[in-house]
């Protein structure tokens, strides 16, 4: 499985960290997870296309993890390279009406003309994806919001928390973790509800036994704050602060 991070910021412009974004290829099939914006044009920079992509996963609807999801429906319409394969778009309760609303705002310009696009909500789900198990459970973020652990045909496991505060669902998604990434917006002393801080992400990664600890969604207060020492009185495993573009195998 490969993982690529799009984007390590958030939804505040920042020269040093995109909007957030991953990419996972697994099995053979590509998943665009949290395009938020310009999520396709960081996919260029890896050389992937947005014809590259097979699922589109939107943990919720916040602008940061979802903008560039009517980006990709209106390339998909580019008549010179239209697309014809369809689109799985696996997202929480209230994906269908995040939809609806689109359609009302952007009309025909998000709305397929060759291609099918599957619209599927979940919570508290296990599905199969082609060969890729995906478990999803509610996080502590906005009511309408998950984390997903996906888990390859050879065993492999990667969870990704999207926006959360600590819970017990994420630390059971990510038991046994080959790769964790989690949220990591605010420095330790500065907590904001809903999300996590370094010492947060270590206490789930240790309880949760991970393997790889990558830290996403930092939002501009966290540099220069010594999160990875905060991070690392939690959890003393391999950890690293996310950089945009950056691409883990496992
Ligand atoms: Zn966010
Ligand atoms: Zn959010």
């Amino acid at each position: 499985m490969e993982v690529f991070v799009l984007g390590s910021g958030v939804g505040i412009p920042n020269l040093n960290r995109h909007y957030p974004g991953l990419f996972v290829e697994s099995e053979g099939r590509s998943f665009l997870i949290d395009p938020g914006p310009g999520s396709l044009r960081q996919l260029l920079k890896l050389g992937f296309t947005y014809n590259d992509v097979d699922s589109v996963i939107l943990t919720h609807f916040h602008p940061d993890h979802c903008l560039d999801f009517v980006s990709f429906l209106f390339a998909c319409r580019y008549p010179l390279v239209p697309r014809e394969k369809g689109v799985l778009v696996v997202g929480p309760a209230g994906l269908k009406d995040f939809y609806g609303g689109l359609k009302s705002v952007f009309g025909t310009t998000v709305i397929p003309e060759r291609f099918e696009l599957t619209l599927k909500e979940v919570e508290n789900s296990s599905i199969a994806i082609d060969k890729t198990e995906l478990k999803i459970e509610p996080s502590a973020h906005t009511g309408n919001s998950i984390s997903i652990r996906f888990k390859s045909a050879s065993g492999k496991v990667l969870c990704y928390s999207g926006d959360t505060e600590y819970c017990a669902n994420i630390v059971e998604l990510a038991q046994g973790a080959d790769l964790l990434i989690l949220e990591c917006s605010f420095p330790d002393g500065a907590e904001v509800k809903g999300h996590l801080t370094p010492s947060h992400a270590g206490r789930i990664a240790r309880e949760a036994g991970a393997k790889k600890l990558v830290l996403v969604h930092l939002y501009p207060m966290c540099e220069d704050q010594g999160i990875l020492s905060q991070c690392k009185k939690e959890f003393i495993g391999n950890t690293e602060i996310a950089s945009d573009l950056m691409k883990v195998t496992i």
